[in-house]
């Protein structure tokens, strides 16, 4: 593992805004990732309470801060604090990253695009023309929705508790999307499970909403969990047959697009792993 540079005073800085954020894995990961393409670069988590994301946007400018990745509960404050937002940003009216283009703060929304990059790099799964299955209309699960679509797949079916909510994340992918049933899921070539059921310490038991009995050999299962490592669903996946692939890649590589915007580096893919997995607990046994 390459040694971290002291910071000095030329050091850039990138940050972390949040409440609760001491938890946070990004330094880890970004740290790593600094230290693996030898730049002089930290990165910090700093705890902001709901109600400042603006002050925090502002004091990104006064500070010199170069990239900002957000979290709960700033997404959708950030989104309306900065200069401009990328498109996934602006549909999905929050923001996971601020980078910066000369003085002007462009919002974005890396979640998706990760979780897509994932999908290929991990699974060898292109979703272009494919049918998907997501599970959950959370903010992880809109991402994903409109990032599947926009890289071509070729129905999104969106299945969730609330069926409100549902509607409003199937319209995110625009002509490709749609409300669906559970038991449609047998239909998916790819099934992603982005609802907190299965999440360590949720609550205890809950049920998804879809009969593992439908899931075979030739889908691909996705949880969007990484703690963890191995979900019910997996395990229920594997054990009928389909591949898997949990929440890591997503995680990493939403990671790995925020590194690269505000760096201009490619990331050091192998490096930052290494740390999401000295953080998570080692990737599962094969
Ligand atoms: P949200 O709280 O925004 O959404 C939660 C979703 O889960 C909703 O669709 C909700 O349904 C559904 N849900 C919760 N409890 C149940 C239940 N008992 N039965 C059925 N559905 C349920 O969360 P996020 O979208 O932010 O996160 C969702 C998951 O994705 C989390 O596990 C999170 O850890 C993971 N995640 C992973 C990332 C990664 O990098 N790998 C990044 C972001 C998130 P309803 O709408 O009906 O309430």
């Amino acid at each position: 593992m390459p040694a971290r540079r002291e910071p000095t005073g030329a050091t850039r800085v990138a940050a972390v805004i949040g409440d609760p954020v001491r938890h946070s894995l990004s330094p880890a990961i970004h740290n790593a990732g600094f230290a693996a393409a030898g730049l002089d670069w930290v990165y910090v988590a700093l705890p902001v309470p709901a109600g400042s994301a603006a002050l925090a946007v502002s004091a990104m400018r006064t500070l010199g801060i170069e990239g900002l990745s957000v979290t709960m509960p700033h997404k959708d404050a950030v989104a309306a604090a900065v200069d401009r937002l990328s498109p996934a940003a602006k549909a999905l009216g929050a923001v996971n990253c601020v980078r910066r283009v000369g003085d002007t703060l462009v919002g974005e929304s890396t979640d998706g695009i990760g979780f897509v990059r994932s999908l290929r790099d991990e699974a060898g799964f292109e979703p272009a023309g494919r049918r998907v299955v997501v599970l959950g209309a959370g903010g992880a699960a809109r991402a994903v929705v409109f990032a599947l679509a926009a890289a071509g797949a070729a129905e999104v079916v969106v299945i969730n508790r609330s069926a409100d909510r549902a509607a409003v994340a199937a319209a995110l992918a625009g002509a490709a999307g749609r409300v669906g049933r559970p038991e449609e899921v047998g239909d998916a070539e790819l099934v992603v499970n982005a609802t907190s059921v299965g999440m360590a310490g949720g609550q205890p038991g809950p049920a998804l909403p879809l009969d593992p009995d439908r899931i075979g050999p030739g889908q691909l299962v996705t949880d969007l969990i990484y703690h963890p490592l191995q979900t019910p669903l997996l395990q229920a996946a594997s054990s009928r047959g389909a591949r898997t692939l949990n929440g890591v890649g997503m995680l990493l590589y939403q990671a790995a697009e925020a590194f690269e915007m505000w760096t201009g580096v490619p990331a050091p893919i192998d490096a930052m792993r290494d740390a999401v997995f000295a953080q998570v607990g080692g990737p599962p046994a094969p």
